[in-house]
């Protein structure tokens, strides 16, 4: 039997509760043994993200502190600039031959998926779980990945999630506004936030 670890990509700028609730359904759902997160590298002229990536890594580790289950790899941030998810599995997959991958995402990014890098290749490689995230509907989630699965031979399933209206944009907004963005993101977090001056005007 091979080891289920379900894998978790983001920009996590930051990590927020939505990302961990989330994560830890599908794990329950799926029966897996842990969940990887992998923060992604800087962008090449940091166009899209804000927080560096040494600091969005601490934080993801900080996030799953309190959680065995979840690891987090800083295997895209070691690289400069835009990693491929599909290099990204492949190099997993030499990693732990063990282990069969389940790749998470909410419905906003699995609808860019023709967008990425040989997505019938990446399908192969790896269970693709598309979670619900407020601002998709279920029936145009649905319709979206039956037509994305006919398109690349791919077997993505929808997972019904929790709905949790929480965005790391949303937490930068309320931050650089002055406002609180308590209980969206672990405490922890918050306070490494603030301690090391991110998101501030
Ligand atoms: P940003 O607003 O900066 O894009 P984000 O909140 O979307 O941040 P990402 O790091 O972009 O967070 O997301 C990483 C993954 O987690 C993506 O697959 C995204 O769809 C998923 N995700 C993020 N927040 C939620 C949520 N509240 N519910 C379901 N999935 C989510
Ligand atoms: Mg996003």
């Amino acid at each position: 039997m091979k080891k289920k670890v379900g894998i978790m990509g983001g920009t996590f700028d930051p990590i927020h509760t939505g990302h961990l609730v989330v994560a830890n359904e599908v794990l329950n759902f799926y029966g897996l043994e842990e969940i990887i997160f992998i923060p992604a590298g800087n962008p090449p002229h940091k166009k899209g993200t804000v927080a560096d990536s040494l600091d969005r890594y601490v934080m993801t580790e900080i996030a799953v502190l309190s959680n065995n289950r979840f690891k987090v790899s800083d295997i895209e941030i070691k690289k400069d600039g835009k990693s491929y998810t599909l290099n990204t599995l492949r190099e997993l997959t030499k990693k732990y031959p063990d282990a069969e991958f389940y790749f998470i995402t909410g419905t906003d990014a699995v609808i860019e998926l023709p967008s990425w890098r040989e997505p019938e290749e990446l399908l192969k490689l790896c269970r693709f779980v598309a979670v619900s995230r407020p601002g998709i509907s279920m029936e145009d989630a649905k319709a979206k990945i039956s037509e994305i699965n006919k398109m690349f031979k791919g077997n993505i399933e929808l997972f019904q999630a929790p709905m949790l209206q929480i965005s790391s944009t949303d937490i930068r907004q309320r931050l650089m506004d002055g406002k609180s963005a308590k209980y969206l993101l672990p405490e922890s977090v918050e306070q490494y936030i603030i301690k090391n001056n991110l998101y501030e005007e």
